[in-house]
C-alpha cells in the first residue's frame, strides 16, 4: 500500500492515523520500512538523513551494531522477570557516575512517568502541593503538567479530560525572566514543592537558558526550601556526559531522564539526592512501580549505549553540530533572511522569527506555517526534521559530514522555496 492509501486507512482503526500526535503531517507522514546510522528509509524507498532521530532518544545513530548485538544476546536471556537484574545496578552506578545530581536512581518507561514520579516525590518530600513549570515547557502527557500556560496564574487544563482540580496547583512563568519567578515565590513560596525545568527548552524549538537564569534557579529554590527538578529528557546524556547540570554548572535536587538513557528502547528514569529518593516506596512513603520499570532489554541497551559515550564521542559529536550549525548561519546570511540559527552540542534549530527567542512569548511569533513549507521542501531534499517549529532537530554519532553537507544543501533549496527566492 502506498502511504497516502495506508494513512486513509490508518485514520479508521487508529485515532488520527498515528500513535504519538507530532507524528501526523499533512498530507500525510511517510511510513518507515528501516532506519540505520543517520539515515532512515520510508516504505518507498525514499533515503533521508535523519535529524528527528526519533525525538531524541537515537544517539549513536539507528541500530548501532555494539548495542544490538548485546541486545540480542539479552533477548535470548528473557525479556522480562519482574525481578531485580545485575544490570540495572549497573546501569544505575553509571548514571550516578555520570550526572552530579545523582545518587539514587529509579527507572521507569518513558518521560511521562519520570516527571510525574519526580513531581509526586517532591509533594511528598516537602509536604507542599503546588508546583512551577515554565511557559510552553512540555514534561509529558500527564495530568498535572498538561496544561494551558497562563502567567502567574493557576493553570488550566490543556486537554478535556483533566479536571481543573488537578491543574489548579500548577503554576507557570515566562522562561530567563528574573522578576516573574521571584514575585511568584513572594507570593506562593512557602506552598511551592518544586520547580520543574526543561534546562534547555526543547519543545517549543531549541532555547538556551541563560546560565545566570539558571544559577537564580538553584539559588531561589535553596532559599525557599523548594525542590528544583531537571527535566532532562532530552539534554540528559545528549549535550554532554553528565547532561545540562554539568553542561551549564547548575546542580539541581532531582533529574528525569528518558530518551537516550534507554538507547533506542523505551525507559525512563528519575534520580536525585539520597535524602529525597529514599522516600520512594518500598524505602519509603511516595508509591511508584510498573510492571516493565528495569525492563531488561532497555537496560541493556542503554548500558552498551551509555558504555560508548564518553568525552571524546561529546566532543566530536559538539565539533558536527559547530559544523552544521555554521554552515546554516551562512546560508541564512548569504540568503539574507533574517531568522535565528540555533542551538547546542548536537540540538539545532532554524527559528521563522526576526527576535532572538528566550521564551515561549518570543517562539510563538515564528512562521510556523512558512516552517512547514521549508518542511517539505527538506523531505523532497532527503532530509527528515520533525514537521514543526516548535520541536528540536538532533545530530546523531553516525553522521558524516558528508550527511551534514547534504542537509546543509537541503537546507538552502527548502529555505529559498519557502521564502520564494
Ligand atoms: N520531558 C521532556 C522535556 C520531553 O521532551 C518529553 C518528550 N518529548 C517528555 C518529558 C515526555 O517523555 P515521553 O514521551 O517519553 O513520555
Amino acid at each position: 500500500m502506498n502511504p497516502k492509501e495506508l494513512f486513509a486507512e490508518s485514520k479508521t482503526i487508529i485515532p488520527g492515523g498515528v500513535n504519538s500526535p507530532v507524528r501526523a503531517f499533512e498530507p500525510y507522514p511517510f511510513f518507515v520500512k528501516e532506519a540505520k546510522g543517520s539515515h532512515i528509509i520510508d516504505t518507498e524507498g525514499n533515503d533521508y538523513v535523519d535529524h528527528c532521530l526519533a525525538y531524541g532518544p537515537i544517539l549513536l545513530g539507528h541500530s548501532d551494531d555494539d548495542v544490538m548485538a548485546d541486545v540480542y544476546n539479552q533477548m535470548k536471556m528473557g525479556t522480562a522477570y519482574g525481578a531485580p537484574t545485575e544490570n540495572e545496578v549497573k546501569l544505575a552506578k553509571e548514571v550516578i557516575d555520570r550526572v552530579p545530581c545523582a545518587e539514587m536512581v529509579r527507572f521507569v518507561n518513558s518521560g511521562t512517568e519520570a516527571t510525574m514520579a519526580a513531581i509526586r516525590l517532591a509533594r511528598g518530600f516537602t509536604g507542599r502541593n503546588k508546583i512551577v513549570k515554565f511557559e510552553g515547557s512540555y514534561h509529558g502527557a500527564h495530568d498535572y503538567v498538561l496544561v494551558k500556560s497562563g502567567s502567574g496564574a493557576a493553570c488550566l487544563p490543556d486537554s478535556a479530560g483533566i479536571p481543573e482540580d488537578t491543574t489548579k496547583n500548577t503554576l507557570s512563568v515566562p522562561f530567563n525572566d528574573v522578576e516573574a519567578l521571584t514575585k511568584l515565590i513572594d507570593e506562593e513560596g512557602e506552598n511551592i514543592a518544586c520547580i520543574i525545568v526543561e534546562p534547555v527548552m526543547g519543545n517549543i524549538g531549541c532555547v538556551e537558558p541563560n546560565v545566570k537564569y539558571l544559577k537564580f534557579l538553584r539559588e531561589i529554590t535553596e532559599e525557599n526550601d523548594i525542590l528544583l527538578i531537571f527535566d532532562e529528557v532530552i539534554t540528559g546524556f545528549r549535550v554532554s556526559r553528565g547532561g545540562a547540570q554539568e553542561y551549564y554548572g547548575v546542580k539541581p535536587d532531582l533529574v528525569t531522564f528518558a530518551k537516550v538513557l534507554g538507547g533506542g528502547f523505551p525507559i525512563g528514569a528519575y534520580a536525585g539526592k539520597k535524602e529525597i529518593m529514599s522516600l520512594i516506596a518500598p524505602a519509603g512513603p511516595v508509591y511508584q512501580a510498573g510492571t516493565f520499570s528495569g525492563n531488561p532489554i532497555s537496560i541493556q541497551a542503554g548500558l552498551s549505549t551509555l558504555n560508548k559515550l564518553d568525552y571524546e564521542f561529546y566532543g566530536n559529536l559538539a565539533r558536527k553540530g559547530d559544523y552544521l550549525r555554521t554552515n546554516i548561519s551562512d546560508i541564512v546570511e548569504d540568503l539574507n533572511l533574517d531568522l535565528q540559527v540555533v542551538g547546542l552540542a548536537s540540538m539545532f534549530q532554524i527559528y521563522f522569527n526576526p527576535e532572538p527567542v528566550v521564551n515561549y512569548e518570543i517562539a510563538k511569533k515564528s512562521d510556523a506555517k512558512r516552517f512547514l513549507v521549508y518542511f517539505r521542501e527538506l523531505l523532497k531534499n532527503g532530509v527528515f526534521i520533525p514537521p514543526s517549529q516548535f520541536e528540536c532537530n538532533f545530530i546523531s554519532g553516525a553522521h558524516t559530514e558528508e550527511d551534514l553537507d547534504k542537509t546543509a544543501q537541503g537546507i538552502e533549496n527548502a529555505l529559498k522555496v519557502a521564502w520564494q527566492l
